[in-house]
C-alpha cells in the first residue's frame, strides 16, 4: 500500500488535475490513519487510557479500509462524494462515538479538539479559505477559553487521565500531526497553484502562435519550429519542403469585394490549403497578410508536388470569384517550392525562405497563378505553367 501511495505521489507529480485533486483526497485518507496509528501506538507503548483503546482501534481499521477504497477509485467526481462522505461519518458519527466509548477528552483537551477540528474542516474535500481558518480558529480560542476558565466543564469527562506528563507529551505528538498536515496541505494547494500556472501559460503560448483570423499557425511558430527541423535534418537523413503562396492581385479583390470579404477569402483559402495537405506534419502557416506557408515535414520533391497539384485543383474546384482579376475571373495563387535537405542544413533560416520566396516572384514574373521552384542555383516551373523540370 505504501507503494501505491508512493507511486500515486510521484504521479501526482507532473500529470493533469485529476492527480492533484487525488492527491489531496488520498492525502487526507493516510493523515487520518497515521493519526490512529500513533494515538493507538502511543496507548500502547504508555499502556495509558485503556478505556480509548477499542475506539483507536476501530478508527485504524476504519481508516485503513477507507484508504483502500479510495485507491482503487479512479473516477475523480465519485472521488470527491465518496470522500465527502467519508468526512462527514468522520465528523459527525466516528468523532462522538469515539469520545463517547472513550468518555474522555484528552488533557490538555484545547490540542485535541485542535486536531480534530482542523482534521475535518482543514483537510475537507474543500479548499482553504479565510472563512474555514477563521472557524478553526475561533473553536481552538473557544476551547482554550473554555478550558482555562471553566475547567470542570471539560476536565470532568477526563476523569481517567492523571498522567499529565504523558497527557502532553500524547498531545503534543497529535499537534505535530496536525502542523505537518497543514503545512503538507499547503504545499499540494501551492503546486495545484502552480500546475494550474503552468497550464496558463502554455495556453498563451501557443495562442500566441495561432493566427486570429485563420486559426493557421503564426510566423513565430515559423520560426520556432524551423529551428526544430534544421537541426533534425543533420541526425536524420529526410528532406522538407517549403511552398510559399501568394495570393494573386489580392488587392484588387479586396477593393472590389471590401476587406471583410477580403478576410472571408483569406480563411476560404486556409480551409482549401488545410484540405490539401495529407500528414499530420504538413503544417500550414500564415505568415502575414495573403502570403501563406507550407511546412511539408519528412518530404521529398515528388511529394511536395502532390501537394501543390491537389491545391491548384481545390482552389479550382472552389471557384471563388474574382472579376477584376488580371489573370482568371476566379481566384488564383502563385507558389514557390524548395526542397531542403542535408546540405542545406547550415544555411540561415532566412536564406532558405528566401529560396522559395525567390521561386514565388518568378512565377508571379512568369504571369502567376502558377508553381515554381529554386533551388539556389536555377528556377524551374513545377505545375500552371509551360514547360516542367
Ligand atoms: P500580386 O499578385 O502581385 O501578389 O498582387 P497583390 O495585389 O496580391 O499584391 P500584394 O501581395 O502586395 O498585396 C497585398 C494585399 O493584400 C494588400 C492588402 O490589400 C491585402 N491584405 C493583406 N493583409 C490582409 C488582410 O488581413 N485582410 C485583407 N482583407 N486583405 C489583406
Ligand atoms: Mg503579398
Ligand atoms: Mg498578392
Amino acid at each position: 500500500m505504501v507503494e501505491k501511495i508512493l507511486k500515486h505521489i510521484y504521479f501526482l507529480r507532473h500529470t493533469e488535475e485529476y492527480h492533484y485533486k487525488a492527491r489531496i483526497l488520498v492525502f487526507t485518507h493516510s493523515y487520518i490513519l497515521a493519526l490512529g496509528l500513533i494515538s493507538l501506538s502511543a496507548h500502547l507503548i504508555l499502556g495509558i487510557h485503556k478505556q480509548e483503546m477499542p475506539f483507536w482501534i476501530f478508527l485504524c481499521i476504519f481508516a485503513f479500509l477507507i484508504l483502500e477504497a479510495s485507491l482503487r477509485i479512479q473516477n475523480l467526481e465519485k472521488l470527491m462524494t465518496f470522500s465527502s462522505a467519508i468526512l462527514s461519518i468522520y465528523s459527525f458519527i466516528v468523532v462522538p462515538i469515539g469520545i463517547y466509548i472513550s468518555g474522555s477528552i484528552t488533557t490538555p483537551s484545547s490540542l485535541y479538539v485542535m486536531v480534530v477540528v482542523g482534521m475535518v474542516a482543514l483537510l475537507g474535500t474543500g479548499r482553504i479559505n479565510t472563512i474555514r481558518l477563521l472557524f478553526i480558529l475561533v473553536v481552538c480560542l473557544s476551547f482554550i477559553v473554555i478550558e482555562s476558565f471553566f475547567p470542570q466543564l471539560i476536565l470532568t469527562y477526563a476523569s481517567h487521565h492523571n498522567n499529565d506528563m504523558v497527557d502532553w507529551i500524547f498531545s503534543f505528538l497529535l499537534f505535530l500531526i496536525f502542523v505537518f498536515a497543514f503545512i503538507s496541505k499547503v504545499r499540494v494547494l501551492i503546486e495545484e497553484n502552480e500546475y494550474n500556472l503552468m497550464v496558463q501559460k502554455e495556453m498563451l503560448q501557443k495562442l500566441s502562435m495561432i493566427d486570429p483570423l485563420t486559426e493557421l499557425f503564426n510566423k513565430r511558430w515559423l520560426d520556432e519550429t524551423f529551428d526544430r527541423l534544421m537541426s533534425q535534418l543533420n541526425r536524420k537523413n529526410s528532406n522538407f519542403i517549403v511552398i510559399t503562396i501568394d495570393i494573386d492581385h489580392f488587392k484588387k479583390y479586396n477593393d472590389t469585394y471590401g476587406h471583410i470579404q477580403g478576410d472571408k477569402c483569406l480563411k476560404d483559402l486556409a480551409a482549401i490549403l488545410i484540405h490539401s495537405v495529407n500528414r499530420a506534419s504538413d503544417n500550414v502557416i500564415r505568415t502575414g497578410g495573403e502570403e501563406f506557408i507550407l511546412l511539408l515535414e519528412n518530404t521529398d520533391y515528388d511529394g511536395g508536388v502532390k501537394i501543390v497539384k491537389n491545391i491548384r485543383r481545390n482552389l479550382a474546384n472552389a471557384a471563388i470569384e474574382h472579376k477584376n482579376s488580371d489573370v482568371k475571373p476566379i481566384l488564383t495563387i502563385s507558389m514557390g517550392l524548395t526542397v531542403i535537405g542535408k546540405e542545406q542544413s547550415t544555411l540561415p533560416i532566412k536564406d532558405i525562405l528566401h529560396y522559395s520566396d525567390a521561386a514565388l516572384y518568378k512565377a508571379k514574373e512568369s504571369g502567376r497563378d502558377q508553381c515554381c521552384g529554386y533551388d539556389g542555383d536555377k528556377f524551374w516551373e513545377i505545375a500552371g505553367g509551360t514547360q516542367q523540370r
